[in-house]
């Protein structure tokens, strides 16, 4: 969450005065308003709003046809839930690498694509956005879905157009570390009407209160409840208000750093493959080794700089994917696909799987980026940064 203000708690007050928490009913409501205004901004026909993003990617995934004992590739860097979210559903996560922009590396994917890959899972990490065309082409080529992970690049785009809009479907997370925010929250959006009323059903409990309910032209499975209420649709269309702007004024102060960076001896920009259309929450730099990021982390620590380490980042490095890695990816192994499905029990997950997924992060500096600073204060940031790359390496 970037921005918070009055007006969502104008937008709160209103739907607590109006007694109308849930989303049926005659008029026309929040959720609905909000799934109508997400799918315009994204540009795609269809769009349900969701609890969370987990939920979410579990839907677009229903809505691309996913079925149990598919593979779908996912990179080796992400949080959990991009493969927690197919495991849900009966499929099968196959890692794949990252290039050095830290993002889905397309020709491991087409390394990872097996007879059984049914959909792509591309990751638009840290704001940052994947070198899509090429999964897509690979996609086309070979009849596989892509669903894109949009969840850490709310309205981010690609060669002009929002992520999301390019896959057949994606997920979006609004969770309280998103770029917008409800607290916790989700969307999906899908290109196809079949593929979005089946996950309509299976977000509902078999969507047997919709007003709407009667107009489904799919046959009715029993789902979950992930339904979203009306005080987070309300803070969600606020916080949408707001969307533009925010990445406007990130992406504004990135390329200032950027820009005060650039030239300067010592600098190396990892590869970034849209930068317009990233999101500007971050700017990757790629040093020389593990022990030069370290060194950096240290010093930019002293000098309070907003500096991550992506290799430090705990679940969303797939070597600490405790519950995948030892197999235990259900709560009860009848319902576990690396147990009960043949391509599961195929599947072999070791922390030492992805070198080069390791090697690119353990190589990585994020520097993140204050919405808010000043001219001088970028100006800042960068002398900082430029002294932490001249620190001395190894020295604790
Ligand atoms: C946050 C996140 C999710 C899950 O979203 P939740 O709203 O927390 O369920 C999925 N994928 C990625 C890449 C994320 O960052």
């Amino acid at each position: 969450m970037y921005e918070i203000g009055e007006e969502e708690i104008e937008a709160l007050a209103r739907v607590i005065r109006s007694k109308k928490l849930f989303r049926y009913g005659k008029e026309q409501t929040e959720a609905g308003r909000f799934e109508q205004e997400w799918a315009a901004k994204i540009g795609v026909p269809h769009a349900l709003a969701v609890t969370n993003g987990t939920a979410a990617l579990a839907c677009a995934l229903i809505a691309a046809g996913v079925q149990p004992g598919d593979e779908v590739i996912v990179p080796g860097f992400t949080f959990m839930a991009s493969a927690m979210a197919p495991l849900s559903i009966g499929a099968v996560p196959v890692l794949a690498e990252i290039d050095a922009g830290l993002m889905l590396d397309p020709a491991d994917v087409a390394r990872k694509v097996t007879p059984r890959t049914k959909a792509i899972l591309p990751v638009h990490m840290l704001g940052h956005v994947v070198n899509l065309d090429p999964i897509l082409k690979l996609a086309q080529a070979k009849n596989i879905r892509v669903v894109e992970d949009c969840c850490q690049c709310d309205g981010g785009s690609y060669r002009g157009k929002r992520v999301g809009a390019w896959g057949d479907t994606g997920g979006y997370s609004f969770n309280f570390y998103k770029i917008m925010s409800a607290g916790e929250g989700g969307a999906m959006v899908s290109k196809d009407k079949t593929g979005f009323q089946r996950a309509r059903i299976y977000h509902d409990t078999g969507a047997a209160f919709r007003d709407d309910a009667a107009e489904l032209t799919v046959p009715v499975f029993c789902g979950l409840n992930y339904r979203l209420d009306e005080l987070r649709a309300a803070v969600l269309r606020v916080q949408l208000g707001r969307l533009d702007g925010i990445l406007e004024r990130l992406r504004a102060r990135r390329t200032q750093l950027r820009q005060a960076l650039a030239g300067a001896p010592g600098i190396e920009f990892a590869p970034v493959h849209d930068e317009a259309g990233d999101c500007g929450t971050c700017l990757f730099l790629r040093v020389e080794s593990r022990a030069h990021a370290q060194a950096f982390a240290r010093a930019a620590e002293e000098r309070k700089l907003p500096v991550s380490l992506p290799y430090d980042s705990g679940r969303h490095v797939y070597s600490n994917w405790d519950p995948i890695l030892e197999r235990r990816a259900a709560y009860h192994p009848a319902v576990d696909p690396l147990h009960s499905t043949e391509a599961g029990r195929a599947q072999r997950y070791t922390p030492d799987m992805l070198p080069r997924t390791l090697e690119h992060l353990a190589r990585t500096v994020s520097i993140g980026t204050g919405i808010g600073w000043s001219e001088k204060e970028v100006r800042e940031v960068a002398k900082g940064v430029l002294q932490c790359l001249a620190q001395p390496v190894g020295t604790a």
